[in-house]
């Protein structure tokens, strides 16, 4: 059997993972063989999840914090490490989207997005490639980036300018920990249907327009994330790094 892709004894982290995209991160990661740690702010949701999960077949737990509160963060694996739990795999999943003419924007909204999608990434980030230096090395961060991390749109600037940003702090990372074998790079999702979209989904204009530019005229599925994440999450792609995958129904080839 090919093993490439096999992550049995792996230990997953996967931020904001009780839905959407996190959420089929987790089964596909439990799926390929790893133990998952969900997380999302709301603990009910994120032990549903850990339910749902377990109720499969899978071995994973749950673990409720605001990724954008280094304390809770630091807390969190603190906590891992009091259980002797290792996180070899890291997906910094957790965002938010804020629509809203740049013009009319809160500071506060801005600060909001960019902590929630770019300082996130950097605050678990830090936590998780510490630990796995000090075990000697190895690991494998990704990172989730958006068609926004290349091509920019109106009225998410803060959006824009975070995932901008994720595809670059994963270079940094990369560039900084590949000397301990850390791989670290980003998925670049297109529409998906997750509930981030509702309301775009729900809105004829809106709908009408992705189904129209994009070459497979269709949203994306969670589901369809799942083999780049496990990919990057496995051996089969030790000497890929720093690189940015778009899995958008080939979007940005005609944008
Ligand atoms: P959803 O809104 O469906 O789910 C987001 C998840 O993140 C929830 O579990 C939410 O739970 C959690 N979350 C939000 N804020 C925080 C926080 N501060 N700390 C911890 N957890 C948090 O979003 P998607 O699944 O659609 O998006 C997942 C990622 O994919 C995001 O980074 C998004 O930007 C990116 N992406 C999505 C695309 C799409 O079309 N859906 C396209 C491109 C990128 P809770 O509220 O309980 O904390």
């Amino acid at each position: 059997m090919n093993t490439l892709f096999d992550l049995t004894g792996r230990t997953a982290l996967i931020t904001g993972s009780a839905r959407g995209l996190g959420s089929a991160f987790a089964l596909g990661l439990a799926e390929a063989g790893a133990r998952v740690i969900l997380n999302a702010r709301n603990g009910e949701q994120v032990a549903k999840a850990v339910e749902q999960l377990r109720a499969a077949g899978h071995d994973a737990q749950g673990m409720a914090f605001d990724v954008t509160d280094e304390a809770a963060v630091d807390a969190g694996f603190d906590a891992l490490d009091a259980q002797g739990v290792g996180v070899d795999i890291l997906i910094n999943n957790a965002g938010i989207q804020h629509r809203m003419p740049m013009v009319d924007l809160a500071l506060a909204d801005w600060q909001r997005v960019i902590d929630t999608n770019l300082t996130s990434a950097f605050i678990v980030g830090k936590q998780a490639a510490k630990r796995m230096i000090a075990r000697g090395g190895g690991g494998k961060i990704i990172n989730i980036g958006s068609l926004t991390s290349e091509a920019a749109r109106a009225t998410v600037a803060p959006y824009t300018a975070a995932k901008g940003g994720i595809k670059m702090l994963s270079r940094a990372m990369a560039a900084e920990w590949a000397a301990h074998g850390i791989q670290v790079n980003t998925i670049g999702p297109g529409y998906i249907e997750t509930d981030m979209n509702t309301a775009l989904i729900n809105n004829p204009e809106f709908d009408a327009w992705v189904r129209a530019s994009n070459p497979a005229k269709r949203w994306g599925k969670p589901e369809e994330l799942i083999g780049t994440a496990v990919f990057l999450s496995s051996r089969a792609s030790d000497y890929v790094n720093g690189q940015i995958i778009y899995v958008d129904g080939g979007w940005l080839s005609v944008l």
